[in-house]
């Protein structure tokens, strides 16, 4: 559930903005209204994207999705020439010497 305290503490950084921005009365108001409906808009979405692709199984396709993700972004570093780049070997000097870049 890092996505919804990610867009939790979004929401919250939102909201306190607006009261800077806005007089007392309405910044709070529009905060709160933010606040309440942000994480709702939110979680009908991921319902709606859940009920689209099988249901139980959402939370380890989640997962799954995530470190997929991890995975295919793996970048190299070359150590001979420090290259950037992915796959096998450096497609600049052809060395096989590499170490991971996060
Ligand atoms: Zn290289």
């Amino acid at each position: 559930m890092k996505w919804y305290l990610i867009f939790l503490f979004g929401s919250l950084a939102v909201s306190i903005g607006i009261q800077m921005v806005l007089p007392f009365p309405y910044g709070l108001v529009v905060a709160l209204a933010l606040f309440i409906a942000f994480p709702l808009l939110i979680r009908r979405r991921y319902m709606n994207r859940m009920r689209g692709g099988g249901s139980e199984s959402a939370g380890g396709g989640f997962f799954g999705l995530g470190s997929r993700q991890g995975t295919t972004g793996v970048k190299y570093v070359c150590l001979v020439c420090s290259n950037k780049f992915k796959g096998g070997s450096c497609p600049r000097c052809g060395s096989k010497m590499k170490r991971a870049d996060f």
